[in-house]
């Protein structure tokens, strides 16, 4: 068709951290794929029905999938006078302009050998392990495997099956609804029902068998392959009582259980997915540095995929949290306290280049570590200004107002500020959109709450 008419062409970019994702003409609803893969050969071959709602009056709308062949578009809903996948973008053009608010019903079939997305922050996507496939997409691999709106704030609710040879267990995100053999074939069916956005959709495949943990709020399963059963279970031994802190702190664990997919791969970064998280078997150990990731991992599930940023540039709310997620587990497993973490990491920045604006570290250095842990001590300063009572108010109140929605820095700003019944602006700017690191505030003059 003639050239790609969308809100990316005609400028409305719908991240900039992520040129040529999104489309703000239309919000998701629900996705439905159907999926069979075949490892041998690493085949995929899908069907996704996507319930979408236009935004604007459009002639047209795009989709995001990446190497992956569409071999048919149906459409019901509106008239379609011609579809074309280029450059992973799946365009539709109407036969007319179809009016903002018309709720669109649209099946796509594709097939093909999944790629990995490229980004300004590498590779991201479906991905072939030794034996199997992992799926992490942050923050733009999701076009790697379905057709889909990929932008961080287009959130939907998902039912995913994924049929492949029965000698290898599937997960995805959310609950297991139904696992049928069919001859040397299995399906599994999971459904999301809490709002999930594209990058934290995922699969894993692999010759895994499950622990249940017991003791934690929700149900918590590991799945791993047999070989490191008892690294596993010695690795994630506190998994429950992390579960149970961070309810403590954080309030309730925002989706109906919490799977953790341990690969028989080294992985360089373990990675959080929608009520999941996935990790290496080089993860598995007691030591501080694997503890606090699988910390960091589990408190994405707040921070993150319940409550998740609008645009990229403010990543601190997810990795800011998470990190001062990590401090907050290290106090209660009598490691080391939160103030002890922060002064130590406030030490090692202080001793780096100070040239990032927490909110805004550009598409290439989103994943930066000053990030991550000048985000974390902002918390910390936050805290310190406004006293324990105060600061976990917030924590609280911004899972429970925003929990299945997408957040601005901003609106975590307002919050703070009504909570606290004061002003902050001062605090945040040099936490935030300065580049030379604020000393910590003094913990002796501050309230205690
Ligand atoms: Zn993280």
């Amino acid at each position: 068709m003639g050239g790609r008419v969308s809100a990316n062409a005609t400028g409305t970019q719908a991240d900039p951290y992520m040129p040529g994702h999104g489309d703000t003409a239309y919000g998701v609803d629900h996705y439905e794929l159907d999926l069979t893969y075949k490892a041998a050969g690493n085949h995929l071959t899908g069907r996704a029905h996507l319930t979408l709602t236009l935004a604007v009056d459009t002639p047209t709308i795009t989709l995001d999938l990446h190497a992956l062949k569409v071999t048919r578009v149906d459409l019901t809903g509106a008239n379609l006078r011609r579809w074309a996948h280029r450059a992973s973008h799946l365009t539709l053009r109407f036969a007319d302009t179809v009016p903002a608010g018309t709720v669109l019903s649209l099946t796509i079939a594709y097939a093909g050998t999944p790629r990995t997305v490229p980004g300004p922050d590498g590779r991201a996507g479906w991905e072939e392990l030794a034996d199997g496939v992992i799926v992490a997409s942050q923050p733009h691999g999701a076009p790697s495997w379905f057709p889909c709106n990929d932008r961080a704030a287009d959130k939907a609710t998902y039912a995913i099956s994924v049929t492949t040879d029965t000698a290898y267990a599937v997960v995805a995100n959310g609950t297991l609804a139904e696992r049928r053999k069919d001859g040397r074939a299995t399906r599994w069916i999971y459904a999301m029902d809490e709002p999930m956005a594209p990058y934290l959709a995922t699969v894993q495949i692999g010759r895994y068998e499950t622990t249940e943990v017991s003791g934690a709020p929700v149900p918590v399963r590991l799945h791993h392959p047999p070989r490191l059963r008892s690294a596993v279970a010695e690795a994630f031994a506190d998994q429950a009582q992390m579960v149970s802190t961070f309810v403590e702190l954080f309030g309730p664990y925002p989706f109906a259980e919490y799977a953790v997919v341990i690969t028989d791969d080294v992985l360089e970064i373990p990675l959080e997915s929608q009520a999941a998280s996935t990790f290496g078997s080089n993860h598995c150990t007691r030591s501080w540095e694997a503890q606090r990731l699988i910390a960091h991992e589990l408190s994405h599930q707040w921070f993150g995929n319940a409550v998740t940023a609008a645009q990229w540039s403010d990543i601190w709310l997810h990795e800011g949290f998470a990190c001062y997620a990590e401090w907050l587990w290290s106090e209660a497993a009598g490691i080391a306290t939160t103030g002890e973490q922060a002064a130590r990491h406030h030490e090692k920045l202080a001793a780096l280049p100070q040239d990032v604006i927490v909110i805004s570290p550009g598409a290439s250095e989103m994943f930066d570590d000053r990030i991550y842990k000048r985000g974390a001590l902002t918390l910390h300063a936050l805290r310190l200004e406004v006293g324990d009572t105060t600061f976990f108010a917030i924590l609280r109140d911004w899972v429970a107002r925003h929990n299945g929605g997408s957040v601005t820095t901003a609106e975590f700003e307002a919050l703070s500020e009504r909570t606290a019944g004061r002003r902050l602006s001062g605090l945040f700017h040099a936490w935030l959109r300065a580049e030379p690191l604020p000393a910590l505030p003094d913990a002796r003059r501050q309230p205690t709450g």
